[in-house]
């Protein structure tokens, strides 16, 4: 299976390209080299960020919206696509290009990404691609090579910087948003998907606003009742009411819970207490509904 999210070949079915990397492409490992370098000098500068599928993780989104200063609905909507498939088993995000003949990405400017920092993943990865072989034991979970992408007409390739793979990652910044995607395979990769698992369309939704509308998530944990219901640490849900990066952990975890039933949230026992209590009272009312109520004494 590819983890390539910046396909080089956007006309290309997305299993086709994926098949072809399994089957073609040389696989390198961290000491792997390659020559590359991408700079306002060259002649294809800027040429690459048009028309491409450019999918995003919950981390993308909560980076690029950060920079932005925009609320995560804002963003969502006004530089988001949220394709729906009947294959797909978690919602997809990407990012949507300008209306333009060229379909330029909306963050390109004369000098480049004006976003560049903040950029997404995929973006940080070109030229290099990650893919793991999905029918093996471990499926995506098992042994990952990198391999090198070229889009037609990059030039970068003819320049004589030489990398190894794990110098090129350590350069763009790769390790913090590998770090939040691997949180986001145990969800959207869970065995409850390989089980023949489907998420009901509350779910789906309660699923894209943990992971992608971190606004609208706080305000559901702040708003409800889930806060008295489950054990969070004092000073974590403190962090949570301000911080992005807290919260969207805690998302995690709680879809990693509500959806998947693992037990990554505490209930309070308090609240266990008073469900069995609700159960004990549950039963008497169904033994009295069958019996009639016990009469008085
Ligand atoms: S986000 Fe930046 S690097 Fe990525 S396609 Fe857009 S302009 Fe290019
Ligand atoms: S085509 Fe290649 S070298 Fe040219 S701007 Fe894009 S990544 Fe850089």
């Amino acid at each position: 299976m590819s983890e390539e999210k910046r396909s080089p070949f956007p006309k290309d079915p997305q299993e086709q390209l994926q098949e072809k990397i399994l089957k073609d492409y040389p696989r390198l490992g961290p000491e792997d080299t390659f020559t590359f370098s991408c700079h306002p000098g060259i002649s294809c500068f800027n040429k690459c960020c048009s028309d491409v599928n450019i999918f995003l993780s919950p981390y993308d989104v909560l980076r690029m919206r950060k920079r932005l200063e925009m609320k995560s609905s804002e963003f969502l909507k006004q530089y988001t696509l949220m394709p729906i498939h009947k294959e797909m088993k978690t919602p997809v995000v990407m990012l949507r290009m300008n209306d333009d003949e060229a379909k330029t990405c909306p963050f390109l400017s004369e000098g480049g990404c004006s976003i560049y920092s903040d950029r997404p993943w995929p973006c940080r990865m070109y030229p290099l691609g990650l893919a793991a072989q999905k029918d093996t034991p471990d499926g995506w979970r098992g042994e990952r090579f990198y391999f090198l992408l070229q889009e037609e007409g990059c030039e970068g390739f003819e320049e004589p910087t030489k990398w190894t793979v794990g110098q090129w990652l350590d350069d763009q910044g790769v390790s913090e948003y590998d770090e939040w995607g691997e949180g986001f395979k145990e969800l959207t990769l869970h065995k409850f998907f390989d089980d023949g698992g489907v998420l009901s369309p509350e779910k789906m939704h309660m699923f894209f606003t943990a992971c992608y509308d971190l606004d609208k998530f706080r305000e559901f944990v702040f708003g409800s009742t889930l806060l008295q219901r489950f054990e969070v640490d004092e000073d974590f849900v403190d962090e949570m009411s301000y911080n992005d990066e807290t919260l969207l952990r805690f998302a995690f975890l709680w879809l990693q819970f509500s959806i998947f039933g693992e037990k990554t949230v505490k209930v309070k026992s308090e609240v266990i207490e008073a469900f069995k209590g609700t159960l004990e009272k549950k039963k008497l009312f169904e033994k009295e509904s069958v019996e009639g109520p016990e009469e008085e004494k």
